[in-house]
């Protein structure tokens, strides 16, 4: 059925107004002009006549004003068309066929617009859906607004029908809706790795970043969930593994050594030949030991352990380190120096004391006879820093980049007898970056090393 176009009212009642305000023009001239010439017919016609026309040239002008508006529009939208478009409204003589055909070109490209918009639809609809990891957006009130198949099987389970679903009624959970928020509020993209989704019973890497409009505003976000469960069940199962073994084989090897022991307090009824061989055991059982310790620390740092963030008085801390290596180094002579700016900072005591220990360890394994070490600590940039300087012999810059590697040792290392299992600065990077912290390295062959903790406050 076609629909009958609405009555043009405000045309209507325009022209109107023109035509009585014509009207009355006309009267009052032709009252005035009979006054004037009361006895004389042909100058009042003719006044008549020019007055009528002047009234009418004189209302037409303002009529037409509108329509002058919109030919100039259409002039300058002419300029824009195609070459063929253009000659086909150039040879329009009369202006409402020019605004006709105007109208029947807008309404063709409309027409293709809109082919243009639904086919981009269509194939943005085709990226989203073709892509392996579950993907929604939403908008500033975390309204869920666009999602792909993915996340419609992972998280929409309840086959929701409703048009405006809530994120967090999806998600449940409260930490991940804060990083939503965070997203939005702060305009900054979010990634999180590993993050466990208790209603899935799945990790997922989430990166989430967020969307603008023409004026650049935030209006909502963009999230990605890739499922990582099978990386991070694989590298749990290593990690258990690699603990489980690592104590399983420190009970026997515990034994070896403190037979080992026993054999050499009992050394008088042992051959003399026999003492080196018992040492060696006693060493090379230590050693193995120090080894599977390390191991078995790395693996629980990396899995299960979660920090106990304390105010930590590190000069106290730094003290009884000392002591502990002065009795294991008997041979060196060793000289902290502490100038400690901020002496209290937080971090998990446990674990702090294990990176101090590591690095203060090295710095007096590598370094020469007469070790000077020097710790400092001070605040900078929203950051606790602790700096452990030696003078040692130092690492070359080819080394330094490798040295937080699991079992790397800078070449040479273990021919000058120096024993270690390249576990230890990995320990330490590990424990820093479990606290969201950093740490570098500065070192100059032959004057010494520089580590630089930076601790996040
Ligand atoms: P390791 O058990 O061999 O000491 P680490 O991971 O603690 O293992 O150290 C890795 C390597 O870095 C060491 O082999 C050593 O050559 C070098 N290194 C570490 N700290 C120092 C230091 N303070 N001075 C010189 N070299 C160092």
């Amino acid at each position: 059925m076609s629909r009958t176009s609405s009555f043009p009212w405000y045309y209507y009642i325009r022209s109107a107004r023109s035509r009585i305000f014509f009207s009355i023009t006309s009267i009052i001239l032709t009252y005035l002009i009979t006054e004037f010439y009361s006895h004389n017919a042909i100058p009042k016609i003719i006044t008549l006549i020019v007055g009528v026309i002047l009234s009418s040239f004189f209302v037409s002008y303002f009529r037409i004003i509108p329509l002058r508006k919109i030919l100039d529009r259409m002039e300058k939208i002419q300029t824009k068309l195609p070459q063929d478009k253009k000659i086909n409204i150039i040879y329009q003589r009369n202006e409402w066929d020019l605004l006709d055909e105007m109208l029947l070109l807008t309404e063709h490209y409309i027409g293709k617009q809109n082919e243009i918009v639904q086919t981009q639809t269509e194939q943005s609809n085709i990226i989203l859906n073709s892509i392996p990891d579950a993907m929604v957006t939403i908008d500033n009130s975390r309204k869920i607004k666009r999602f792909n198949t993915v996340f419609k099987e992972n998280f929409l389970v309840d086959d929701n029908k409703k048009k405006e679903i809530e994120l967090s009624s999806v998600l449940n959970n409260e930490s991940l809706i804060s990083l939503f928020r965070k997203c939005l509020q702060k305009n900054k993209k979010i990634r999180t790795s590993g993050f466990f989704i208790e209603t899935r019973n799945e990790f997922y890497d989430i990166a989430i970043a967020p969307t603008h409009n023409q004026q650049n505003e935030v209006n909502g976000a963009l999230a990605i969930f890739h499922n990582v469960t099978e990386a991070q069940l694989s590298e749990r199962m290593r990690v258990d593994f690699v603990a489980n073994v690592s104590h399983e084989i420190r009970t026997p090897l515990t034994s070896i050594k403190g037979y080992a022991q026993l054999l050499q307090a009992h050394g008088d009824g042992i051959p003399k030949e026999f003492h080196p061989i018992l040492d060696k055991i006693d060493i090379n059982a230590e050693r193995l030991k120090d080894l599977f310790d390390n191991l078995l620390k790395l693996s629980l740092i990396e899995s299960r352990y979660a920090l106990t963030l304390e105010d930590t008085d590190l000069s106290f801390m730094i003290s009884q380190i000392e002591s502990n290596l002065k009795a294991k180094h008997l041979k060196k002579k060793i000289k902290i120096k502490c100038d400690l700016e901020n002496e209290f900072i937080k971090c998990d005591v446990k674990l702090m004391e294990q990176v101090l220990n590591n690095l203060i360890d090295n710095a007096i394994k590598y370094g020469p006879k007469d070790i000077k070490i020097k710790i400092k600590s001070k605040k900078q940039d929203n950051a606790n820093l602790i700096i452990v300087t030696d003078n040692g012999p130092g690492i070359s810059e080819k080394e330094l980049n490798r040295i937080f590697e699991r079992f790397y040792r800078v070449q040479g290392t273990s021919k000058k007898n120096i024993e270690g299992s390249g576990l230890g600065l990995s320990i330490v990077k590990h424990i820093i970056n479990k606290h969201k912290g950093e740490i570098s390295v500065n070192s100059t062959l032959d004057e010494g090393t520089e580590f630089i903790i930076k601790l996040p406050i």
